[in-house]
């Protein structure tokens, strides 16, 4: 375990120099005070959990200290926004402090959001408010829990600083890991912008740094592709299968490493609605639930744009030709296992999309239909979601095929309730949960963020004295609107 001086920087992307990213120092928040720290998220930096409680951490992140060996700077980025490329984008209100080795000599960006201006701030003014780093830690954190590959978050800092939104808030930090927070937008900005020794030097560095195993492929470049675009095709099969909706999936918004990447007005389904719009500002429903896995091969298809220097068009387009079918291949496998199933079977494509209109039709709450599934034998068990939908002779029918199909598996109900329960959480991070704790924090009260966050650090468990989590959202929780203003 580790003293919060006792880290170890390797700065691995400031030595790619000034042409990829600008010093700039934080710019510190007023009275600074610990919201929330995740005790898993410092064991990633071998972080003794006790040091949340120093006052140096607070201070560290909200930018009043550093250490001597942090070199913070500011990535410069593009990408394309709303499907219109962005000539310049980059960290306008973030901070690569620099890269922690830990003892198991992995590599984590330690990155500051919130940390005032940079070069890239354009018109904002570089801050970030305490509502949206609550939802940022809350998310980056149960997705983890829930094992969706994410962005890690830290810890939030809260302050007395104002920062002007749609009303007057206060300025936070949030303190995000990531093995590499290089984003599609960085090879399409040294793409577009027609430096392409840039974009070798980039595109060398991100193959030695997270794709060592590509290196030794006849080309590199290509490998490195086809791997983005399989771990890409899992995460989104896991986005779907679990009800997560991202809301702002621009391509400066994608991670080079297939990961959850960049939370802003994010939402998990309370009823299914395949039409889901999380993001208020988002009028044509472009990032909608379902919409998320097109987007996901356009967003693939911007980033084999910036590559065909290096790699030929034909290869490129076969390998963005995998990624619906390695998609649907993993969500199917998804969905059988929050099923029960253990078999595939022709015919499962349609069972789980029958399921989803049936859901849709009867504004069903997705997550909880899984867990109540998994809780008694099928046919108990079904009789108790039943009373959920509206179509009940439709829902009569697929519980009958379903039921058929868990009896020719055959196998004991302990062994099925405990394998579903396994991949169903018990426990979801649902907007008016997350709201409540928001509005608590913003009162100077953090035991609610903080019993949230512990809450959902295991989310598959019940835990005693715990089930007001569970509850479907009362009626103002269901129409809360995030929008992009964070
Ligand atoms: P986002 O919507 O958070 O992904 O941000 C898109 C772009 O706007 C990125 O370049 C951000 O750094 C920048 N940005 C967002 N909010 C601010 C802000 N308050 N001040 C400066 N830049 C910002
Ligand atoms: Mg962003």
């Amino acid at each position: 375990m580790k003293a919060l001086a006792d880290l170890v920087f390797d700065n691995r992307f400031a030595r790619l120099g000034d042409v990829f990213s600008t010093p700039v120092l934080p710019e510190p928040l007023d009275e600074p005070r610990l919201v929330v720290a995740s005790p898993a998220a410092m064991a990633l930096l071998d972080l003794d959990p006790a040091e949340a409680d120093a006052q140096v951490f607070a201070e560290l992140f909200s930018g009043h200290k550093l250490w001597s060996d942090a070199e913070p700077r500011a990535m410069v980025y593009s990408g394309h926004q709303f499907g219109v490329y962005n000539p310049r984008l980059g960290d306008g209100r973030g901070l690569l402090l620099g890269e922690v080795v830990n003892d198991a000599g992995e590599h984590w960006d330690l990155h500051l959001k919130g940390a005032g201006q940079t070069p890239y701030s354009r018109m904002g003014d570089g801050r970030a408010v305490l509502r949206s780093s609550i939802r940022e830690f809350l998310a980056s954190e149960y997705m983890h829990a829930l094992g969706v590959p994410t962005s890690r978050a830290l810890c939030v800092t809260g302050s007395s600083t104002p920062v002007w939104r749609e009303r007057q808030e206060t300025g936070a930090m949030l303190l995000r890991l990531a093995p590499s927070h290089v984003r599609f937008g960085h090879f399409e900005y040294f793409y577009y912008s027609n430096q392409h020794e840039r974009l070798r030097e980039l595109g060398e560095h991100v193959l030695a740094c997270h794709f060592p195993e590509c290196q030794a492929a006849e080309n590199p470049w290509a490998a490195m592709f086809r791997e983005i675009v399989e771990r890409n095709a899992g995460l989104i099969a896991q986005w779907q299968a679990y009800g997560f909706c991202h809301g702002v999936m621009n391509s400066d918004n994608m991670s080079i490493l297939g990961i959850t990447f960049d939370y802003g007005p994010y939402a998990f389904l309370d009823d299914f609605d395949a039409n889901h719009i999380c993001n208020h500002s988002d009028d044509s429903g472009r990032y909608s639930f379902s919409n998320q896995v097109p987007i996901a091969h356009w967003n693939l298809a911007a980033l084999a744009q910036a590559l065909t220097p290096f790699v030929e068009v034909a290869l490129l387009r076969e390998t963005l030709d995998l990624f619906l079918p390695l998609f649907q291949a993993h969500y199917q496998d998804l969905m059988r296992r929050r099923l029960g199933l253990t078999q595939a079977e022709e015919g499962d494509a349609e069972l789980i999309e029958r399921l989803l209109q049936l859901m849709q039709a009867g504004a069903v709450d997705y997550s909880l239909f899984f867990r109540r599934l998994g809780e008694q034998a099928p046919a108990e068990a079904l009789a108790v979601v039943r009373e959920d939908f509206v179509d009940l002779s439709g829902f009569d029918q697929w519980a009958q095929e379903y039921q058929a199909r868990v009896e020719r598996e055959g196998g004991e109900q302990s062994a099925r309730r405990t394998r579903m329960h396994a991949v169903n959480p018990l426990y979801m991070l649902r907007n008016y949960l997350a709201q409540n704790a928001i509005t608590a924090a913003e009162q100077g009260d953090y035991g609610p963020v903080r019993e949230l966050h512990a809450v959902l650090s295991r989310p598959f468990e019940e835990q005693p004295g715990m089930q007001r989590y569970t509850e479907r959202p009362p009626e103002w929780g269901k129409r809360l609107e995030i929008s992009c203003s964070s």
